[in-house]
């Protein structure tokens, strides 16, 4: 039995469904991320299972319990918002000691559990201060200690990250996973940013129009997005569209050329497929070498690597290729031929 269960999830508001057919279990202690554009439901999930909205269809269990007839104080669940939404009248041990207080947390149990609440993020010094004393990124190292003092079973972050400065929002996300970790609380976080879904996930929910599109580890979905859209959403990955053509071994005729398909493709001769391809599976190599040939239409220099825009047809494929790999050839407006290892090439299914 899994620790948290929804099954066939379904919410509309007025003639639009938001969330539709939503089926995702959470094993005890797991982190899980929902990732997708703005739009795709993903808050929804969230305010479903916290209690804030009420689904259509389907259910939500936790340890085996359907919760949806209790209301939000009485799931034991912990909230953090991509707003701090601190109390600005309360000091931090103040703000931390208020969850404790309407989870009816004996008075002599408060003090220490604070203490260690805020010991634990890294604010014990600054238990006297008022939220506007503190950065951004230290009231909501707060609104996570809030969130966590009353031990809920269950800890739901809503881009928590997402009003951060860029520095702050990696050491930060660094320090959830930890907290997360330590406490072993099952977690549920929603975010569209695919770096931060792949640093801190067990496992990632792509969600597309409502639905999960992909369920999978960081890896599987990086290495083996089942669809275009996750491969769109998931990095930057190049489609490439082709028809399937066999002599010793199976490739794709595409714009530019052909690529040579994996043994593990079960794809028959003439079949119209898409297949994707990271930037950085491309490389640059001598046209006997090649099998696409295009023209580089534009050289951005991106600090770590250089990325090539390379036209084949109406394709532009994304190459993405160190200092030291670029031939000296390689100019805008010039040809350029392309290899790929055939193992790099990942079959789309939509
Ligand atoms: P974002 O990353 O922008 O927050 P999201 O994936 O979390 O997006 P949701 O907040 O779940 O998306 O919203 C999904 C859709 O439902 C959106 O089109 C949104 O406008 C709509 N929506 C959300 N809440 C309500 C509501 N209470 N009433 C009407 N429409 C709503």
């Amino acid at each position: 039995m899994a620790f948290i269960d929804l099954t066939s999830l379904g919410k509309s508001f007025g003639p639009t469904a938001v969330v539709r057919d939503f089926d995702l279990a959470l094993e005890k202690g797991e982190f899980v991320s929902l990732l997708g554009p703005s739009g795709c439901g993903k808050t929804t999930v969230l305010r479903m299972v916290a209690g804030f909205e009420t689904p259509d269809r389907g259910d939500i269990r936790i340890e085996g319990q359907s919760v949806l007839r209790q209301r939000a104080n009485q799931r034991q669940i912990g909230m953090v918002f991509q707003s701090y939404a601190l109390f600005p009248n309360l000091t931090v041990a103040e703000n931390v000691a208020f969850g404790l207080r309407v989870a009816k947390v004996a008075s002599a149990e408060i003090t220490p559990r604070v203490n260690e609440m805020l010991d634990m993020v890294g604010l014990a010094a600054m238990k006297e201060r008022y939220p506007y004393q503190l950065s951004g990124g230290q009231q909501q190292r707060v609104a996570l200690a809030r969130a966590v003092a009353p031990r809920p079973r269950v800890l739901l972050l809503d881009e928590p990250l997402s009003a951060l400065d860029a520095k702050i929002r990696v050491a930060l996300r660094t320090e959830i996973r930890a907290i997360q970790r330590q406490l072993g609380i099952t977690t549920l976080f929603v975010t569209h940013d695919q770096e931060e879904a792949l640093s801190m996930s067990d496992r990632i929910v792509v969600m597309n129009g409502g639905r999960a599109e992909q369920i999978g580890t960081p890896e599987e979905i990086y290495n083996r997005p089942a669809t275009r859209f996750v491969a769109g959403f998931i990095g930057t990955l190049n489609v490439v569209e082709g028809q399937v053509g066999r002599e010793a071994r199976a490739f794709l005729n595409c714009a530019g050329g052909r690529l040579a398909l994996p043994d593990t493709f079960d794809a028959s001769a003439g079949e119209k497929i898409a297949v994707a391809v990271r930037p950085q599976s491309l490389r640059p190599c001598s046209v006997e070498m090649g099998g696409l040939h295009g023209i580089v239409r534009h050289v951005e220099f991106l600090g770590a690597f250089t990325r090539l825009h390379v036209s084949c047809g109406q394709t532009t494929l994304l190459v993405d290729c160190f200092a030291r790999d670029l031939a000296a050839t390689v100019r805008v407006g010039g040809p350029i031929s392309l290899t790929v290892a055939t193992d790099e090439v990942l079959r789309l299914s939509a």
